[in-house]
């Protein structure tokens, strides 16, 4: 079939984005879905079609589970309402975004120690700063949100190299680094597992080429992996929880639950996570959801062609 594009708003801006963008078609497999963000271009795009082809003609390897447990999402908000969202999730753990410009450290200690309150001792908590922190900054920060007991504190800096003398740093601490901006290609897990940079891996299965991909990265980084999206509707979404559920070991709590930042979605049954955890299950677009949701005629042209050069790279 004829891929399609849609077009389909965003609940709140994330990643710098109002309107999410992408196509979805149906292959032997199933239905794989190709998103690129917009920034991304040229060779770039080559894995991400990687990943919709391997969705649509191959599909996936067999699950070891057949459901997903998943994180809920508190934004940089103040702590009642952040305290709200995460109660209102159903969730066991929690994703906090900290470091958030024009916000200071008590803020974001505010804001956890409210979400602690209300998970109470079980919960888990992790902090996501989006690299928004030096190493100064960060270690500071850390050793004190970390009177809240957190899991791990997600990309604490921008670069590779700031992790791992973060890291160095935190040594003895108890407090665990994990990478996620700073894997944006294949080859990216390996630099961080190299340099001693992280403790845990966050993997998406569009950048890093597919479920295949993926699996094989997380076998060879010797790193805990957590999967995570990115933001697709729940075509995409679906590619991620094969990951999840196809990895031998999954430890913690993925952040595949991102279909609510949409406002809408292509199927009928979003892959919104119930009580904290995502079926594994199987998902067919709604015709109507499809048509409604379908981008004007230059969007369509436009992605038409993105999707033809970046065939032509890889010359399928
Ligand atoms: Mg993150």
């Amino acid at each position: 079939m004829q891929p399609i594009t849609y077009r389909i708003p965003m609940r709140t801006r994330f990643r710098g984005i109002t309107t999410r963008y992408g196509m979805v078609w149906r292959g032997p497999a199933g239905w794989g879905e190709w998103s690129p963000f917009l920034d991304y271009d040229g060779a770039e795009l080559v894995p991400w079609l990687r990943a919709a082809d391997e969705a649509a003609e191959q599909g996936w390897p067999e699950p070891v589970r057949d459901r997903v447990e998943v994180n809920a999402t508190v934004p940089a908000v103040g702590p009642e309402q952040a305290a709200e969202l995460a109660a209102g999730s159903g969730c066991r753990t929690a994703k906090i975004k900290v470091a958030e410009p024009g916000q200071t450290l008590a803020d974001d200690l505010a804001r956890v120690a409210a979400v602690r309150a209300t998970l109470g001792p079980a919960g888990r908590i992790r902090v996501d700063a989006n690299g928004g922190w030096s190493v100064e900054a960060a270690e500071t920060a850390l050793r004190q949100l970390d009177e809240h007991e957190l899991e791990y504190a997600e990309q604490p800096c921008r670069t590779v190299e700031e992790l791992a003398e973060l890291r160095r740093r935190l040594r003895g601490s108890g407090i665990l680094i994990a990478a996620d901006e700073s894997i944006r290609r294949a080859e990216d897990p390996y630099r961080v597992a190299e340099l001693a940079a992280a403790d845990i891996a966050v993997l998406k299965v569009q950048p890093l080429g597919g479920v295949r991909a993926a699996l094989q990265i997380a076998d060879r980084i010797g790193l805990p992996v957590v999967v995570s999206s990115a933001l697709e509707t729940s075509v995409g979404i679906r590619a991620g929880l094969a990951l999840a559920a196809a990895l031998p070991e999954l430890p913690y709590a993925c952040g595949l639950n991102t279909v609510p930042l949409l406002h809408d979605d292509l199927v009928d049954r979003p892959l919104i996570a119930a009580g904290g955890w995502l079926d594994v299950s199987g998902l067919e677009p709604a015709p109507d959801r499809l048509e409604r949701l379908a981008a004007g005629a230059d969007e369509q042209r436009f992605w038409q062609a993105r999707l033809m050069q970046t065939r032509a790279l890889i010359g399928t």
